[in-house]
């Protein structure tokens, strides 16, 4: 499959990565928007959050909790936003599923 995340998670793309398990990594954006900003991205390649099945949507629940335990010890200790674009409104570019993780300033709001 042609997917630039599973290359990453496979290893056929280098990446820098700040954290790892059996069902997820975190890596630095190769694009910043903020002076933190990390991708948290499923070992298991699915699309789109509409396509997440029940367990999906589990194993997510699961990878949000662990980014809580340990958002201190990288660099989150001040807060962060998490973000899943879906679909074109959204800009989604990449078709495998993701959450932005932003932070390392005050955040602005705007859509
Ligand atoms: P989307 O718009 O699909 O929600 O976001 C995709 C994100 O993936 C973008 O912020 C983009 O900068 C990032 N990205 C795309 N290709 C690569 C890559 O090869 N390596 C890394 N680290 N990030 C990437
Ligand atoms: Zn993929």
């Amino acid at each position: 499959m042609d997917c630039v995340f599973c290359k990453i998670i496979n290893g056929e793309i280098p990446s820098e990565k700040v954290y790892e398990d059996d069902t997820c990594i975190i890596i630095k954006d190769i694009e910043p928007i903020a002076p933190v900003h990390y991708l948290m991205i499923p070992k298991k390649h699915y699309a789109y959050i509409k396509e997440a099945t029940v367990s999906d949507a589990m194993e997510l629940s699961f990878m949000l909790n662990k980014l809580s335990q340990i958002a201190d010890e990288i660099g989150l200790e001040k807060g962060f936003r998490l973000i899943i674009n879906q679909g074109d409104d959204a800009g989604q570019t990449v078709k495998h599923l993701h959450v932005h993780i932003l932070g390392g300033k005050k955040l602005s709001w705007e859509a």
